[in-house]
């Protein structure tokens, strides 16, 4: 039997960067995460931060490789009509910027930090069951990866073990709402070893579908394509990959050249919206991914992530310091106010960016007018920026 403060469940970036912040406060915590440390460390998904998260990272002395090898964006292209129109991050929004610096990278730095400091995460656990979580002696049960039974008692459990994971369905029936909205189209993204064919990201919305360049170091490009949802894969040969990206992405003047290269990774991926209320039950609080999804869309789901257990971890530092429960007991309201902010700009992009494939011109026109409104109007621009940057976290 363990016994600690915080049981943490994941070692995505809510579970370990709330181990981490926790650590900042002196206070305990045990993470057990399903997979192998090789697995989560390579596991390729978001890879735009915030803002805030940056300062959030470097604050707490995690941002050292970060300061050194993520790519700093002041600003983003959007594309359509055949022409590019930059929103200016910085200069709308005071002079806050993005940075391109993958997720596997963030968990990697953040695994390397609790580990260094002591910190225990237990790797490739299985049956992780969650017990008594409306006292105030919560347990988590599980076996390790040699199938030893054990067990951990601890004050509190934090479920952030994603979208998949064990802890939201522990919360018995009736407790929950579930608010879903699943798009009509997924996404076709691949990773290739390619430079960057533009300093900025790319969204660009063309009559065949969304595209999106994006990047993760000077000499890997990642790249998307709005596909129907039931789209087989394997009907996407490397060629076919390459010329759909660079009708999407063409200008009209012709002179844009997409950098092509070998595909390391590709996947398609569904999109969807989804917000369980509220995000704690007892003794056990959700976060990120566990407990909201946004489509990708708006490059949030990581940034909320890290967002919810920043309140979480300062929730649990008042309780460990004064006994108050008082910023524990509004954790939930607190994050949902942020959730529900970039549930709908993701949405908003996604809906202004994505051709519909249920001919609704009607709907095309729409998405048209407001992409001509954000690149023309300084007060829609500084709107998307804004979001876009992420809105401060107090
Ligand atoms: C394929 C894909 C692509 C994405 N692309 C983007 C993108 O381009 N931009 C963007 O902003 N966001 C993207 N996202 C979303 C972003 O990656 C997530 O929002 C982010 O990972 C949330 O972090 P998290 O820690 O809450 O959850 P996760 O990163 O999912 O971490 C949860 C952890 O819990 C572990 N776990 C699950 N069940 C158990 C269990 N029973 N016991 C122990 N451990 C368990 C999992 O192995 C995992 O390590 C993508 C997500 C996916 C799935």
């Amino acid at each position: 039997m363990i016994r600690t403060q915080v049981g943490i469940v994941g070692a995505g970036p809510a579970g370990l960067m709330l181990s981490h912040l926790l650590a900042q406060h002196g206070i305990e915590s045990v993470v057990l995460e399903a997979r192998a440390r090789e697995y989560v460390e390579k596991r390729l998904r978001a890879g735009v931060l915030e803002y805030d998260t940056v300062n959030l990272l470097t604050e707490t002395g995690v941002g050292e490789r970060l300061a050194r090898e993520g790519l700093v964006h002041r600003g983003l292209e959007l594309r359509y009509g055949g022409q590019g129109h930059r929103i200016a991050l910085d200069e709308l929004t005071g002079g806050r910027t993005i940075t391109v610096y993958g997720q596997q990278e963030v968990v990697k730095d953040l695994i390397a930090a609790r580990l260094a400091a002591g910190g225990t995460i237990e790797f490739e656990v299985s049956d992780v069951d969650v017990h008594d979580i409306d006292t105030d002696a919560p347990r988590l049960t599980y076996r390790t990866g040699a199938g030893t039974a054990e067990e951990i008692r601890c004050d509190v459990i934090a479920g952030c073990d994603g979208s998949h994971g064990v802890c939201r369905d522990a919360i018995p029936a009736g407790v929950l709402t579930a608010y879903e909205k699943v798009y009509p189209f997924a996404w076709l993204g691949v990773l290739a070893q390619a430079p960057p064919s533009s300093e900025e990201l790319i969204y660009t919305f063309h009559e065949r579908g969304f595209a999106l360049h994006s990047m993760r170091s000077p000499s890997v490009t990642r790249l998307y394509l709005q596909v129907p949802p039931e789209e087989d894969l394997g009907a996407w040969s490397d060629d076919r990959i390459w010329s759909e990206l660079s009708t999407r992405m063409s200008t009209s003047d012709g002179e844009w050249k997409l950098a092509e290269g070998p595909i390391l990774e590709r996947g398609i991926t569904g999109l969807r919206s989804f917000v369980s209320e509220p995000m704690r039950y007892g003794r056990l609080f959700l976060a990120g991914d566990a407990t909201h999804i946004v489509p990708a869309t708006g490059a949030k789901g990581l940034n909320l992530a890290v967002a919810d257990v920043r309140v979480l971890a300062r929730g649990l530092a008042e309780f460990y310091a004064s006994g108050s429960t008082a910023r524990l007991d509004s954790y939930s309201a607190t994050c949902l106010r942020r959730v529900w902010r970039v549930q709908h700009f993701s949405w908003w992009m996604t809906s202004m960016l994505h051709r519909a494939y249920d001919g609704d011109e009607f709907g095309e026109r729409l998405r048209l007018s407001q992409l001509d409104y954000v690149t023309s109007s300084r007060a829609a621009a500084v709107t998307l920026a804004e979001n876009y940057v992420g809105l401060p976290f107090d």
